[in-house]
């Protein structure tokens, strides 16, 4: 009979929780790195309508608390841990973890640990996130039947966010730092050929005003070019200006691309054998809790397969 197998996952939210459930229904003894956000980006928000089973949506923090449960049942072990390097001996396939309760010894790792939303930076705006102020139009969007939004942002993502929005909202006004785009020609044509997109250039938002029901009703936007400042009345701020994947610890180890996002390179094995990738850590597109649950899931039985290939 085989030893048993002890692996890593180093974050919490869906990619690494469901590959716990994997890997510890498959009798591999599992650690759970949590990091600084235990669940992960889901637990900053409240309604999940789009994760499927839920015929009434769901709120974020009992999702994933729902998912570390399931994890924990099959015997996963949660360590409220952040990483911060990993070593390896290649010949051994051995893999080492230093975190914050010091360094242990893996049979492979699975990194899990997402990315952050880049949020406008002004003071004491985390107060409204999720509150009228979102990162995510796919997540979002559906609660903004016929009302005013904003988009932050010049890239194709704005354009994106902004066009997909239109679906719901009566107006969507595209906010822009200066009247220079990055966005792709097609995708900032498509974006001023929307009647319902109204572009704002040389412009920021630069606070938020709340109405007695605690969400965004209204902005201060700046004219960059004048300095001047005015109110103005919104029902919800989208920013669209990037995420930051959660990579420093595996810096100079694996490649990633000039954002950071992690490239697997063998299905969600790294160049790195036993080192395997799963989430928003290397999906610069979709970044959905279901597309990261999938992810984590393949991630596990790629795992579990190259385990068993090594016997
Ligand atoms: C406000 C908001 C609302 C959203 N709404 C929806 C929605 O309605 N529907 C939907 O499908 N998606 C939604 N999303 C997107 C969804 O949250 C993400 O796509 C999903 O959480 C990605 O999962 P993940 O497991 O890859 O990473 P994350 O959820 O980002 O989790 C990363 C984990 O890694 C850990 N970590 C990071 N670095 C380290 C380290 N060095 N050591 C140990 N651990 C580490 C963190 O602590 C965290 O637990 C929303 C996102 C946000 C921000």
């Amino acid at each position: 009979m085989s030893e048993t197998k002890k692996i890593a996952i180093i974050g919490s939210g869906p990619a690494g929780l469901t590959a716990a459930i994997y890997t510890s229904r498959a009798d591999i003894e599992t650690d759970i790195f949590m990091g600084i956000q235990p669940g992960g980006q889901l637990t900053t928000t409240t309604e999940i309508e789009n994760f499927p089973g839920f015929v009434d949506g769901i709120n974020g923090p009992d999702l994933m608390e729902n998912m570390q449960k399931q994890a924990q049942r099959f015997g996963s072990n949660i360590l409220y841990e952040t990483v911060k390097s990993i070593k390896f001996d290649a010949d051994k396939k051995e893999y080492f973890i230093t975190a914050d309760g010091g360094e242990r010894k893996y049979d492979g790792v699975i990194i899990a640990s997402g990315a952050k939303a880049k949020y406008l930076g002004l003071e004491g705006e985390e107060k409204w996130v999720g509150k009228g102020y979102h990162s995510c139009a796919t997540c979002d969007g559906f609660f903004y039947r016929d009302k005013n939004l904003i988009v932050v942002g010049g890239g194709d993502s704005a354009m994106e966010e902004s066009n997909f929005l239109t679906k719901f909202a009566k107006k969507v006004y595209l906010v822009n730092r200066t009247d220079k785009f990055r966005a792709s020609k097609i995708m900032l044509k498509r974006a001023q050929d929307n009647p319902k997109i109204e572009f704002l250039t040389n412009s920021s938002i630069t606070g938020f005003y709340g109405g007695e029901d605690e969400k965004v009703n209204a902005v201060d936007l700046k004219n960059n070019l004048s300095n001047e400042t005015s109110k103005m009345e919104i029902d919800g701020v989208f920013v669209a200006i990037g995420h930051i994947p959660n990579s420093e610890f595996v810096k100079g180890m694996l490649s990633m691309d000039e954002a950071g996002y992690l490239i697997p390179t063998n299905r969600t094995m790294s160049e790195i054998e036993g080192i395997f990738i799963a989430g928003d850590i290397e999906d610069k597109i979709y970044r959905q809790a279901i597309t990261a649950a999938g992810d984590g899931c393949r991630a596990a039985m790629d795992l579990e397969k190259w385990l068993e290939s090594l016997n």
